[in-house]
């Protein structure tokens, strides 16, 4: 079994970076974010030619570094083999409008879209929505569809803001970032965030929020690079010991 932190390093090879976010499908996988064979993240290409989408017909713990297509941002296929997932809409047009995001992840987490089939919004009520406080985590519901349509990854893209996360009404979950490791952990706090505050809402107890400036200071406290590198090594070691053990 390889535990170096050197294997999860974030050199800015394209195979690399493919690599890394083929590990970032399966430790979300790992995380709650399975659902058969649907969910697909995406990395902006550097050379400016559009962006690499997982391919079709694999389950998120089914993915590895080959199993990308290139396509441009009109969903033409430049490169490699396989189905286009009929969602590559909806990472273009998050990419396009969100120059500061270089992944996209879309999934359905399932305490997240039971959460967002709910129109209660995420708080920063633990760590993990603390990741969230600054600009909160919007929910998109003018359909529960597939977004399959360029019109509706505008939409998409437009209620999603400058967040870290979107959820989809009756649907599932959005999640960005600017590298592999922060798309991921979005992704990650953000089940974890909605399986939290489903507890405490199940619980019946009062409750109250905690101070929005406070949040939003707490998450730059306890989200520092170092921490969130810490965080994506540890994911990769328990990944690599859950493969292990297979
Ligand atoms: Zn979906």
């Amino acid at each position: 079994m390889q535990t170096s932190d050197a294997r999860y390093s974030q050199d800015d090879s394209v195979a690399n970076v493919l690599d890394n976010l083929a590990r970032a499908h399966r430790i979300l996988e790992m995380e709650g974010h399975g659902d058969m064979s649907m969910g697909h993240l995406s990395y902006r290409d550097p050379h400016g030619r559009g962006l690499w989408l997982k391919r079709g017909n694999l389950g998120m713990e089914e993915v590895h570094a080959g199993d990308y297509i290139l396509i441009d941002f009109d969903g033409n296929v430049l490169e490699g083999q396989g189905l286009r997932h009929l969602e590559w809409p909806l990472h273009a047009e998050i990419m396009l409008a969100r120059p500061d995001v270089h992944v996209v992840g879309h999934s359905h987490p399932f305490q997240a879209t039971v959460f967002g089939a709910g129109r209660a919004r995420i708080e920063p009520v633990n760590n993990h929505g603390v990741w969230f406080a600054e600009h909160g985590v919007p929910r998109f519901d003018s359909t529960s569809h597939i977004i399959t349509t360029q019109e509706l990854g505008k939409a998409l893209a437009r209620v999603l803001g400058d967040a870290d996360a979107v959820l989809q009404a009756n649907h599932g979950a959005s999640f960005v970032g600017r590298n592999v490791r922060d798309a991921t952990l979005a992704g990650i706090f953000l089940e974890k965030a909605a399986a939290f505050q489903l507890t405490l809402a199940a619980s019946g107890l009062p409750y109250d929020l905690p101070d929005a400036d406070e949040s939003v200071e707490k998450n730059r406290r306890i989200y520092p690079e170092r921490a969130r590198d810490n965080y994506w090594m540890y994911f990769n070691r328990k990944l690599d010991r859950l493969e292990a053990a297979r």
